[in-house]
């Protein structure tokens, strides 16, 4: 049994028993929904990070484990189409870390990322373990009443956006994984020298070192899409959506899943990140299959009907978006075409306990 069956069966379990009629969405979407008193919607998700599973320590500067912690939450919050307000983050570690100043770091990095969106740091919990640091994320947000954007709501017909581009962070594990490590320089330093975020259109060629710290930043340092999740929403512009955590592959066919539908999409359009293409074409990774089942790019995938499309603004925030494809009602299977032919695409993402 992986983390997905096992997840089926507790909302089976929670489906007999449902409790409050003001639970608008419970299990099964990236937060859950939950009616308030007035015109608003709260909007829940909790995010476990476990050292050695989620994250390897030594490869990992604790500042940027602490935006990290608050940044999975955030994207969650912004793939309801919901605008985030307040953090609850409970950690518990080793003594022989307490003892350092990894605590002081972490926050400074989570609250950092809470500042440029407004979130407040509203609670949490501290515990001491045996061994490994654990961190829980919980972010509340709020939409307007029956306004959360569901992985349920894709229609036939309608086309399969994403923001940004894929792969960087499946080819920041694999570096790390190689013993890459993020350099000296200050983290200001480097993100003012890094490719700007979304950059598109043809490789400058940048030295392999620039283009590998760029590529761990967006693995160890990701940006939530908060602005796009906001616009999304509150624009009533996607009829769908789910942050890209565990892979495109598998993340569509979550939301295909939920909306019931099939989608057809083609490689030719999915934006891959130009460090990705860069680096990985040289050293016989496949940029494609990166972008296709690597987890952890903390984009927005969405679906818009197309009336819509006009609609839609070119970027936010410097983000631009890329479609990829459409909504096909052959229920609940996910087909890719490359060059002149077509197949299947099996959700091949990140699984706990596969
Ligand atoms: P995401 O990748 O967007 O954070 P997950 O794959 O972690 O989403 O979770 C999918 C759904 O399963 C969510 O609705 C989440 O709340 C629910 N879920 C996961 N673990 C549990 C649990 N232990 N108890 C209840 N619900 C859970
Ligand atoms: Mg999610």
């Amino acid at each position: 049994m992986n983390e997905f069956d096992f997840i089926d069966q507790l909302r089976r379990q929670t489906r007999s028993r449902r409790h409050s009629a003001r639970v608008i969405k419970g299990i099964g979407d990236d937060a859950s929904v939950i009616a308030e008193t007035g015109d608003r919607d709260l909007v829940v998700t909790t995010d476990l990070l476990v050292e050695g599973i989620d994250f390897i320590r030594n490869a990992t500067p604790a500042r940027l484990l602490g935006h990290k912690a608050l940044a999975v939450s955030l994207s969650d919050i912004a793939s309801m189409g919901a605008r985030p307000f307040w953090s609850f983050v409970s950690i518990g570690m080793p003594r022989e870390t307490w003892d350092t100043k990894f605590k002081n770091d972490f926050f400074e990095g989570l609250l950092a990322l809470a500042d440029q969106f407004g979130v407040t740091l509203a609670g949490g919990d501290v515990s001491e373990t045996k061994t490994g640091i654990v961190i829980d994320s919980v972010v509340l947000g709020e939409v307007a009443s029956g306004a959360a954007v569901l992985r349920s709501g894709a229609r036939t017909g309608d086309q399969v956006f994403v923001t940004g581009t894929l792969g960087a962070a499946a080819a920041g594990v694999k570096l790390i994984e190689k013993g890459a490590r993020i350099s000296g320089k200050s983290e200001v330093e480097r993100r003012e020298s890094a490719r700007p975020e979304g950059a598109s259109g043809s490789a400058d060629v940048r030295p392999d070192d620039d283009a590998i710290q760029s590529l761990l930043l967006r693995q160890l340092s990701p940006s939530p899409r908060v602005g796009w999740g906001i616009v999304l929403g509150e624009e009533i512009l996607a009829t769908a959506m789910i942050d890209l955590s565990d892979g495109l592959s598998s993340d569509l066919s979550h939301l295909c899943k939920e909306s019931n539908v099939g989608a057809l999409i083609d490689s030719a359009l999915i934006p891959l990140d130009e460090d990705v293409k860069h680096l990985c074409g040289r050293r016989a990774l496949d940029p494609l299959a990166l972008a296709l089942h690597g987890g952890e790019d903390f984009e927005l995938l969405f679906t818009v009907s197309p009336e819509n499309i006009a609609r839609l603004p070119k970027r936010v925030d410097g983000i631009a978006i890329s479609r990829i494809g459409e909504i096909r009602c052959d229920a609940k299977t996910v087909r890719i075409h490359e060059k002149d032919r077509t197949w299947e695409l099996k959700p091949e993402g990140y699984k706990h306990f596969d």
